[in-house]
């Protein structure tokens, strides 16, 4: 039922291009009207990257991108990956996969998700889209997936999966990183601050690299720790970036009614849907930054809404089996 009111609330797409992944995709950028932005004087605007797609969305859509422009080109069959039951990279994985002719295999966090397949898909909308599309999973203990880079672990897949294109967990490598550069373009310019939530960093190098000089993109961690600098600072040369680590809420998936409430009541105002786990978090932190004055009158507001949406039905079980408030996704 959720997925069926998920798919209509993505009812304003248009495709027309053979290849999904040939389309030059240009998100709006809506205004954010609210009054503490009135009070203080700051415009917000949110980037819809989360309507490209509603399994293929946001940032994960254009960490794919040349990923698997670049398996084609390579002749690969196979496209393997890894991620934990509720990743968006996974289910993107697999829905850009079949797509684009390829077969996915998708290297899941949690070996008691393979005990019992039907159950695992029954109870997991996130597996079950992924499952639909063709994805075969291979569930591994924590242990194993903490070893999943190893030249063991790979030669393994290689000897069961055949040859494939290995894409990173989370998506991120040069090439997604060549992707993200895509969603900023010539109207965002003026803008004085860019901001996207951050997972392992990909999307956020990407915004950083097509950034004018005179812009600051301010990232929010999904997750604590202070690696992510570095992570970062890999994947580009420019410095006119920072991260606050203010607004991740204890951690990665980790949430309170604050936030809870506050994707409610953002939804209610705005008619923009946010998820738990990075753009709600986001959001959360830009408004709280608004009041706290951190941005002085007349500043300009460029957020990225990278999607995430699909993972709202998983999270929602979880609220629910606590009986605690669930997020309105109408
Ligand atoms: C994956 C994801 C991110 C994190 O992107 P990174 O490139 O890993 O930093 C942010 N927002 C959403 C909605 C995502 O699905």
């Amino acid at each position: 039922m959720l997925s069926v009111l998920l798919l209509k609330y993505f009812s304003t797409l248009h495709i027309s291009q053979n290849s999904f992944f040939d389309q030059n995709f240009v998100a709006k950028n809506q205004e954010i009207q609210l009054p503490i932005l009135k009070e203080k004087k700051v415009a917000l605007y949110i980037k819809r990257e989360d309507l490209i797609h509603p399994f293929v969305s946001g940032n994960k859509f254009r960490k794919l991108k040349y990923n698997l422009k670049e398996a084609k080109k390579l002749k690969k069959k196979v496209i393997l990956t890894f991620g934990g039951a509720f990743s968006n990279h996974i289910v993107a994985t697999a829905v850009a996969g079949k797509m684009e002719g390829f077969t996915t295999v998708g290297i899941i966090r949690g070996d008691e998700l393979g005990k019992n397949l039907k159950e695992t898909i029954a109870n997991n909308a996130t597996l079950n889209e992924a499952y639909k599309n063709g994805m075969k999973f291979e569930f591994v203990s924590r242990t194993v997936y903490r070893q999943k880079n190893t030249f063991g672990f790979i030669e393994k897949m290689k000897n069961k999966y055949g040859d494939f294109y290995l894409i990173p967990e989370g998506g991120t490598n040069c090439l997604a990183i060549e992707g993200c550069e895509e969603i900023l373009t010539k109207q965002d310019t003026d803008f004085n601050y860019i901001c996207s939530a951050i997972g392992t960093g990909g999307t956020i190098a990407g915004l950083i690299n097509a950034s004018q000089n005179n812009q600051k993109t301010i990232g929010f961690p999904a997750l604590k720790g202070s690696f992510l600098k570095d992570e970062i600072a890999k994947f580009t040369t420019k410095t006119n970036w920072t991260l606050t680590a203010d607004y991740h809420f204890g951690g990665y998936a980790k949430y309170n009614e604050n936030l809870i409430c506050f994707i409610n009541e953002f939804k209610a105002q705005t008619g923009i849907l946010l998820d738990p786990i990075y753009t709600g978090k986001m959001l959360y932190g830009i408004l709280e930054m608004v009041k706290n004055d951190t941005f002085k009158k007349g500043t300009k507001i460029l957020a990225i809404h990278t999607g995430g949406i699909q993972g709202i039905i998983g999270f929602n079980k979880k609220l629910a089996q606590k009986n605690q408030q669930k997020i309105n996704v109408l």
